[in-house]
């Protein structure tokens, strides 16, 4: 598995399996001990997905050492108003049965504490809870926010990231600060047609991919870490599979001009 590395030497899977939406423990257990089983070694949660606990287990019957695993969680924004930032992680390690996350992201830029929940979040660093931090939804103003008064520049910056919201500004923003961007909803969530636009579909016969394989592949030729989600074997193993090709620069061209700004999920700049 093709791997990036961040800012402080951590290497972390170019793809990975989300779980958002998988609230059911019993297929988020069956869903990651699938996904370790076909080859990721990168798992994407978060305590508000209320599926650590399942996560944990599936990591831990799988056979796969724990070690071999990136695990990320993410500090949900009430616990982030409240200041329970300790107690936060503290439940995470708990619920997923491990001493460390490989990365703590904050989940979204709360107004009132964005830049002052960083220092607790390079507290949980140095205590060794997670082996890198980053943060999550995070415009280029919140970041200069936050880097006035930061220690140690977040490692990531999960956004929102498909071929109708190519996020151009943020990605080279986290480019030139040495943040990896990672793509969620790199699939369009399933609620785009952006798997059958006709540019996809035919780069799809052109490379003899899938479009979810030329999506993915697009966001990864712009350096772009992604985290498909999907509960299926066989969507499981195409969305893995995207390291054996390259798009042309052309065609990687070809896709950001479908850019649209169109947001699936919540806007960073009004949900909190
Ligand atoms: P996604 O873009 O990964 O889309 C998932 C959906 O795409 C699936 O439910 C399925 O309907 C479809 N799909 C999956 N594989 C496919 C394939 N090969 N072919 C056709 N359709 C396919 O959307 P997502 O789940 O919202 O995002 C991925 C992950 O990102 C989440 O699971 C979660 O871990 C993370 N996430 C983070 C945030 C955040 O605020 N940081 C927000 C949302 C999601």
């Amino acid at each position: 598995m093709k791997e990036f590395v961040l800012n402080n030497g951590i290497k972390i899977p170019a793809v990975g399996v989300g779980v958002f939406r998988v609230e059911d423990a019993n297929i988020a257990y069956e869903t990651v001990k699938l996904a370790l089983s076909v080859g990721y070694r990168h798992i994407d949660t978060a305590m508000i997905y209320g599926n650590e606990e399942a996560v944990g287990k599936a990591i831990r019957d799988s056979g796969v050492p724990r070690q071999d695993i990136f695990l990320t969680t993410k500090l949900w924004n009430a616990d982030q108003r409240s200041g329970q930032i300790q107690e936060a992680i503290n439940a995470s390690l708990k619920h997923l049965d491990t001493d460390y996350v490989d990365l703590y992201l904050v989940h979204w830029p709360v107004k009132e504490t964005y830049v002052s929940v960083w220092n607790e979040m390079e507290h949980i660093y140095k205590q060794g809870k997670a082996q890198a931090i980053g943060v999550s939804n995070y415009n280029p103003h919140h970041l200069d926010d936050l880097l006035r008064h930061a220690n140690i520049v977040p490692a990531v910056n999960q956004i929102e990231c498909y071929p109708y919201l190519t996020q151009e500004d943020v990605v080279s923003y986290c480019k030139t600060k040495k943040i990896y961007p990672q793509a969620w909803g790199p699939l369009g969530a399933g609620k785009s047609d952006v798997l059958s636009n006709p540019v996809i579909l035919e780069l799809a016969k052109k490379y003899d991919k899938t479009p979810a394989q030329i999506v993915l592949r697009w966001n990864h030729e712009r350096g772009v870490i992604v985290i498909p989600k999907s509960v299926r074997r066989e969507r499981l193993i195409e969305n893995l599979s995207i390291t054996d090709f390259q798009l042309s620069a052309e065609d990687v061209s070809r896709i950001s001009a479908l850019n649209k700004n169109q947001r699936l999920g919540s806007d960073p700049e009004t949900f909190d």
